[in-house]
C-alpha cells in the first residue's frame, strides 16, 4: 500500500486495538509498525495479535514490522484488590514482598534487589512520576514511605528510583522467556528497555541469533551518557521520553531527543520518537495544539518514526490518533521549510562505494525529473544508506527477503517490494521498472534510478547505478525471455 509520507508510524496494540477490524483500520489509517508490549498480556494474547497482523499483511500484500517491546528491568508494583487506590499527601504507604493484593496502606513490589539497595530519604516515583514517595525506613523485605505527591495508584504501575543505582541485569528471567517466545513467533524487532550500557545488548543478541533486529530504548541517564557506544551495537533506537522524563528533569528531554535523532541519522540507523505524542487523544478525538506541534517537531528533526502508546493501545480514539499523525506528517513534509531543514542537517560520513552510489542517486533525483530511487538490498543496508540521504523522491527497496522488507518498515521514506532473487542486472532493471509502475510510483515514460550490487547476492557490494525510463519498450527490450 503506497503511503504519501516519509516518516513512519508505530502503533502500540492493547485492549483498545486487539481485534482484526481495528488492527486493519489502524494499518489503513497509516500504522506501518505494530508494537506488542510484553509488559502486558499473556503469550496467548501476543500470539493472537501477531497472527492477525500477519493475516492483514498477506491480504494487503504490504510488509508490516512487528516490534516486541521487552519489559526489561522495569520495576512495577503488583495488583490491588480494588484495581486502584487513591494515595493522599502525608499518608504512609508500604512497599513489600508479600503476594497479597494491595490496598490503601500497602502494595507488593516484587524486586528483592531494590529493598537491598534502598536507603531512607530515597525517592520512589510511581506512574511516570505522577506520585512521589519518600522512604522513611526500609529493610530487606519492605520499605515504609511517606506520600509527598498523591494520586491514583493502580495495578502494575511503574516505579523509578532515580537516586539509587540499582544492580539490575539487562534481561530478567521474564525477558529471556519473552524474547525466545517473540523470536519463535517471528517478530522483526526487539526493543530492550532500560538499557544502561553497551554490554546490555550482548545477551539479547546471543539469544536472538539474528532472528530479530535489536533496538535500544534510551530512558536512563546512563544510556544518554554512553549513547554513542550503545548506538554502535544497536540496529535502531527509541527515544523513550516517558521514563527519560522521569529519570531526568523533563526539560532535558527535548535537547536529548534532538541530539539522538541526529546521531542516528548520521549512523544510518532508524530512530523512533516515543511517548505522549498525542496523550490527550486517549480521552479526546481532538489533539491539543501543543501535541500537534510535538509530532511536527519530531518530523522536522528527521526522525524515522513517531510512536503511539496508550493512544492506540488503551485509548478511546486509536484510529483517529493514527490519522492525526498521518495528517500532520503529510502537511509537514510538504512544507518547503521541512526540505530546507532536512537538507541542511545532512551529515556526510562517506567511506564506502555504497555511500557514494546512494549520494549520487539522490543528486540525480534532485537534478532531473526522477520519480523514485529503487535499490536492491538483501541485508537492508543499501536502503538504510539511501534513507540517510533523505531524498526528495520515494525509496523503493527491492529485496527477496521478507525479514528485510519487514524490518525496513521502520525506516524513513522506504517502501518495500518483494522481488525474486536476481542474477542479471538487466533483469533487475526490468523488475524495478515494473514495480514502480505497478505500485504507482511512476507512470509511462517517467524515469527512475536503480542501484544494485553486481554480482547479486553478495552483501555490501552496491556498485552500480542506472537511470531507466518506465515504458513497455524498455521492459520488452530488456526482458530476458
Ligand atoms: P514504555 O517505554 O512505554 O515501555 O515505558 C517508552 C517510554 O518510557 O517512553
Ligand atoms: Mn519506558
Amino acid at each position: 500500500m503506497r503511503r504519501h509520507r516519509n516518516v513512519k508510524i508505530v502503533a502500540t496494540l492493547g485492549p483498545a486495538s486487539n481485534d482484526y477490524q481495528t488492527i486493519k483500520a489502524l494499518h489503513e489509517a497509516g500504522a506501518d509498525v505494530f508494537r506488542l508490549n510484553m509488559s502486558h498480556g499473556t503469550h496467548e494474547d501476543i500470539a493472537e495479535r501477531h497472527k492477525i497482523i500477519r493475516m492483514i499483511e498477506k491480504e494487503l500484500n504490504s510488509p508490516i514490522a512487528i516490534l516486541a517491546d521487552l519489559q526489561g528491568p522495569k520495576l512495577r508494583v503488583g495488583v490491588f484488590a480494588n484495581g486502584e487506590e487513591e494515595l493522599v499527601e502525608g499518608a504512609t504507604f508500604r512497599l513489600d514482598l508479600t503476594d497479597a493484593p494491595g490496598d490503601v496502606t500497602r502494595v507488593n513490589l516484587p524486586h528483592p534487589e531494590i529493598f537491598a539497595a534502598l536507603r531512607p530519604d530515597a525517592h520512589l516515583l510511581v506512574n511516570d512520576g505522577k506520585i512521589r514517595l519518600r522512604v522513611t525506613s526500609c529493610s530487606r523485605d519492605h520499605a515504609d514511605c511517606v506520600v509527598i505527591t498523591g494520586g491514583t495508584i493502580s495495578n502494575r504501575k511503574g516505579v523509578n528510583v532515580p537516586d539509587v543505582v540499582l544492580p539490575l541485569a539487562a534481561l530478567s528471567d521474564k525477558d529471556r522467556k519473552d524474547l525466545e517466545f517473540a523470536c519463535e513467533l517471528g517478530v522483526d524487532w526487539l526493543a530492550l528497555s532500560f538499557v544502561q550500557r553497551p554490554e546490555d545488548l550482548m545477551e539479547a543478541r546471543e539469544l536472538a541469533r539474528g532472528r530479530a533486529a535489536i533496538l535500544s530504548k534510551i530512558e536512563k541517564p546512563s544510556a544518554v551518557e554512553r549513547f554513542n557506544d550503545i548506538l554502535n551495537v544497536s540496529d535502531g533506537i527509541m527515544v523513550a521520553r516517558g521514563d527519560l522524563g522521569v529519570e531526568l528533569p523533563v526539560q532535558n528531554v527535548p535537547p536529548i531527543q534532538k541530539r539522538l535523532v541526529r546521531r542516528c541519522r548520521a549512523a544510518a540507523k532508524p530512530v523512533i520518537v516515543a511517548t505522549q505524542m498525542l496523550e490527550s487523544m486517549i480521552e479526546s478525538p481532538m489533539p491539543t495544539r501543543a501535541e500537534v506541534s510535538d509530532v511536527a517537531t519530531a518530523i522536522y528533526e528527521g526522525a524515522d518514526a513517531i510512536m503511539l502508546s496508550a493512544e492506540s493501545a488503551a485509548g478511546n480514539y486509536p484510529i483517529e490518533a493514527v490519522t492525526t499523525m498521518n495528517n500532520v506528517a503529510v502537511e509537514v513534509e510538504s512544507d518547503p521549510t521541512y526540505r530546507e531543514v532536512i537538507e541542511a542537517s545532512r551529515t556526510a560520513e562517506r567511506q564506502s562505494v555504497a555511500d557514494g552510489i546512494v549520494a549520487a542517486a539522490r543528486e540525480i533525483a534532485e537534478t532531473t525529473d526522477i520519480k523514485a530511487i529503487c535499490c536492491y538490498t538483501q541485508s537492508g543496508t543499501t536502503a538504510l544508506l539511501t534513507a540517510r540521504e533523505r531524498p526528495r523522491v520515494p525509496i523503493i527497496a527491492m529485496t527477496s527477503l521478507m525479514s528485510t522488507a519487514r524490518r525496513l518498515a521502520l525506516t524513513w521514506g522506504t517502501n518495500c517490494v518483494m522481488s525474486g532473487e536476481k542474477i542479471r542486472f538487466k533483469e533487475a532493471v526490468v523488475s524495478a521498472v515494473r514495480a514502480a509502475l505497478a505500485e504507482g510510483y511512476a507512470t509511462q515514460n517517467d524515469q527512475i534510478v536503480i542501484t544494485a550490487g553486481v554480482p547479486f547476492n553478495i552483501p555490501g557490494t552496491t556498485n552500480i547505478l542506472r537511470v531507466a525510463p518506465c515504458n513497455e519498450r524498455m521492459i520488452y527490450s530488456m526482458d530476458p525471455e
